[in-house]
């Protein structure tokens, strides 16, 4: 029987990189050290801040929503949700359900925006028009920007200082390869533990505290403190292109423990030396957010979607 490395009772998580194994009490108190340390250590809030965090309903985001209302007297911040509901049926209304529960528990508030009320479509039906027009347009390519105006605008409306989502350092070891894969340098140089995009005038700062925890730990967490999330996968993850990456990361993590860590390295460093490019804030014209195009992705995927375009 492996034991815990700090008090050698019945151990029950490995943490690969150390080598070592801690009990659930242990290893729940490493994860949400990491978690204090990476919001002291970045500067992620301020005391007497509103943090708005974004939940999907999945671990991830429901752990960040844990964490950030477990230790809100202790940082000074106030906290709420802010969820999306996409329209996706036989997906969404189960992690809606999973999310009102812990908010429930918490005594969290959730503000809840959904694509029909923004857009006057639900993502279904988006997916039909892209599916007529042969699906040059991928469902997580539009899903993925509208959800961000969305969350956006809904945190900014109720006042959020931040906007913190549950990426963590699988999320950004996948994108890592995607954008390296698409030669996409700004992609790469722009996304860290906070978003620099939060330069850009009506765009709430993202800050994404759980940047340098494995999906792994954050599962491992979850069942320790009892955060529930159905087990149902949105039915459009299989043409998303990070659906393969996430397994092949995966795979060479295990024959080759530490690589995640080595890749989120790379990037850091590429972060700190590369000259960045310099973009002047500017609006869209359609709009009026903040958008480095003249018509931003919302409007353009608004525009493509649109019947009369169909
Ligand atoms: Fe949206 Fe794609 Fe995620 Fe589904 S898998 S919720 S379509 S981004």
């Amino acid at each position: 029987m492996a034991k815990c490395y700090v008090c050698g009772r019945r151990a029950s998580v490995y943490v690969s990189y150390l080598g070592d194994y801690l009990c659930s009490e242990h290893f729940a108190e490493y994860f949400e050290r990491r978690f204090l340390e990476a919001v002291r250590f970045y500067k992620l809030v301020e005391r007497g801040e509103r943090v708005a965090v974004a939940v999907s309903g999945g671990k991830d985001s429901l752990t960040t929503l844990y964490l950030f209302s477990r230790f809100a007297g202790e940082l000074g911040v106030e906290v709420f949700g802010v969820a999306v509901d996409e329209g996706i049926a036989g997906y969404r209304e189960y992690k809606l359900e999973a999310l009102r529960s812990l908010a429930g528990r918490l005594g969290v508030e959730i503000i809840v925006g959904s694509f029909k009320e923004y857009f006057g479509f639900t993502l279904d039906e988006a997916v039909k028009a892209l599916r007529e027009k042969g699906f040059k347009v991928k469902p997580c390519s539009v899903c993925g920007v509208l959800r961000r105006y969305v969350m956006n605008h809904a945190a900014r409306e109720a006042g959020a200082d931040k906007l913190a989502t549950g990426h963590n350092l699988d999320d950004e070891v996948q994108v890592f390869v995607m954008n390296a894969l698409k030669n996409h340098v700004e992609g790469i140089l722009r996304e860290g533990i906070v978003s620099e995009r939060a330069e850009e005038g009506d765009l709430v700062p993202r800050i994404k505290p759980l940047y340098f925890i494995p999906e792994k730990e954050v599962l491992a967490y979850t069942l320790i403190r009892n955060i529930y999330t159905p087990f149902v996968e949105c039915p459009y993850i299989v043409y998303a292109l990070r659906h393969p990456i996430r397994h092949w990361v995966n795979e060479v993590e295990d024959s080759s423990p530490g690589f995640k860590y080595r890749v989120l390295a790379v990037k850091e460093l590429a972060r700190k030396t590369a000259r960045k490019p310099s973009r002047k804030p500017s609006r869209c014209a359609v709009c009026g957010e903040p958008s480095s195009r003249p018509l931003c992705k919302t409007c353009l995927y608004r525009a493509y979607l649109d019947e009369r375009y169909r």
